[in-house]
């Protein structure tokens, strides 16, 4: 077996979270090798085109990234507006991936891409090393400590994890989704149809003080409705092929240009069939929603069909069983954590498994993500960061958001790097000591009696 090096930390995973990962163990001090399936960095939040973090950015390395985009005009760095309060910050997918590229060189980050991790090599209870595959063929890595940061939690489920699938009644996870993209939109004729029809649209959000160009509006428009127009235009005779019975939309940084959140496939993320079909009823979806907006809604007349988003937006696949399954109480209520590593007040966003519907619930001034969610029951000297933590089906409509992916991914590389350091398992690590470093850098934590940003309060 060809050995393709030794690390003191492997990140397995260049999504939102394991890029957050890498650049903060490799800022700690930390060798690390960032290992990717696919030819991109960044994962859902650039091939996805999930460009909307939604909730409290506390992750310092994400709001760093942030705002680098904003420094390179990809991102808005204003305050917005809507349901879940004032932290969010639209970004352009390139741009972000500029950054990435940017600060993990700077970092000294070793990458591989198109790595494919096929199994782990264990000793005892304890990662080892990983198998990858690549076009070469197979090698092992190794490494002092690991964070599995694939959001299926493939790494974790490979070295024996238990994990849970979907929710608990049947086993349905939620939908995947893939953005589309719309350019030369004419902006202003929209939003005056969405005021137009305001009884049809339950969020129409854009900066008041814009004028009449579509520059006015870049990165600063969210919109979610349609739900009578569809219902009325169907009973007209339109195909609507798609199992969702509303449309929401964005503005992205091209003048006139909409990214559309309105596609929908009921399938299982881990399953080769599922995901092959997904990729085709997916984009049969987008062209027919497409149809729908150029005909019936104004300001899409002349709307040019830009994109499918390259990475298919596989909402939901494994959640690792950890030391503690964080619940839907937790969540509601606002509950801190001891062992807490992030604050966070990401909206309850559970798109139905199997149906139309979709619940996006504010959670107020947030709960703390505890660390224990990250370790898997078990299996030592591995972390898990990202949307595959440990969580109930609906605290992970919570938990998958962006801003608290990159909470974990920071949290997680700070624990790795300290075993890493000392040359010891990562369960030898007190989270005490990972509390503090994240406190020294910044973050809010989410444990009992800690303040919360001042901004936050007067969003709740
Ligand atoms: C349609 C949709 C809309 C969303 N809307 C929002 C929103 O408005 N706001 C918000 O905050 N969040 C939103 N999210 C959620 C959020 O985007 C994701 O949960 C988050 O980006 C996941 O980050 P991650 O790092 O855990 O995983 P990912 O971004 O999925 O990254 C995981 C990476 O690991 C790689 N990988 C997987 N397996 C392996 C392997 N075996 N070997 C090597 N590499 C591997 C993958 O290729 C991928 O690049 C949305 C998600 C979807 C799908």
């Amino acid at each position: 077996m060809n050995l393709f090096g030794s690390y003191d930390v492997v990140v397995t995973g260049a999504g939102s979270s394991g890029i957050v990962a890498a650049i903060r163990a490799a800022r700690e001090g930390a060798s690390v090798l960032l290992l990717e399936g696919t030819g991109f960095l960044g994962g859902l939040i650039t091939g996805g085109r999930l460009t909307k973090p939604t909730g409290l950015i506390n992750s310092t390395i994400f709001h760093e990234m942030l705002e680098r985009c904003v420094g390179y005009k990809g991102a808005d760095g204003r305050v917005h507006e809507s349901y879940w309060g004032k932290y969010t910050g639209t970004f352009d997918a390139e741009v972000m991936q500029r950054v990435i590229i940017e600060m993990v060189e700077e970092a000294g980050i070793e990458v591989l891409l198109r790595a494919n991790v096929i199994q782990t090599v264990m000793k005892g209870n304890a990662v080892h090393g990983l198998l990858i595959r690549t076009k070469s063929g197979e090698s092992l890595v190794l490494a002092k400590a690991f964070v599995d940061a694939s959001g299926d939690g493939d790494v974790a489920a490979l070295a024996g994890a238990d994990f849970m699938l979907g929710r608990e009644s049947d086993g349905l996870t939620q939908p995947i989704t893939s953005y589309f993209r719309v350019l030369n939109v004419n902006v202003p004729a929209l939003i005056a149809d969405c005021e137009a029809n305001r009884a049809d649209m339950w969020e129409v959000v854009y900066p008041k003080e814009a004028g009449d160009r579509n520059e006015d509006y870049a990165m600063a428009v969210l919109l979610t409705g349609f739900q009578q127009r569809i219902k009325d235009k169907v009973a007209e005779g339109f195909d609507w092929i798609i199992p969702k019975d509303h449309i929401t939309m964005k503005t992205g940084l091209i003048p006139g240009e909409i990214s559309v959140n309105v596609t929908r496939f009921q399938g299982n993320g881990l399953d080769d069939r599922d995901l092959s079909r997904a990729e085709i009823e997916i984009r049969k979806q987008a062209y027919c929603a497409f149809d729908f907006l150029q005909r019936y809604v104004k300001g899409f007349e002349d709307a040019i069909f830009l994109e499918v988003a390259p990475k298919l937006g596989v909402r939901e696949t494994r959640r690792i069983t950890g030391q503690y399954i964080i619940t839907e109480t937790d969540v509601r209520g606002n509950r801190r954590f001891d062992d807490a590593i992030g604050l966070c007040n990401s909206p309850v966003d559970v798109h139905e498994p199997g149906g139309s519907r979709a619940i996006m619930d504010h959670v107020g001034i947030g709960f703390g993500i505890p660390y224990r969610t990250m370790v898997p029951l078990k299996i030592d000297n591995l972390i898990v960061a990202g949307r595959c933590i440990s969580a109930d089906a609906i605290a992970f409509g919570s938990t998958r958001n962006v801003p608290a992916c990159t909470m974990t991914g920071e949290a997680a590389a700070i624990a790795a790097t300290l075993a890493s350091t000392r040359g010891v398992p990562t369960s030898s690590i007190a989270v005490s000591e990972v509390q503090n470093r994240l406190r020294e850098l910044g973050v809010w934590l989410g444990i009992p009696g800690e303040d919360v940003p001042d901004a936050l309060k007067q969003a709740s």
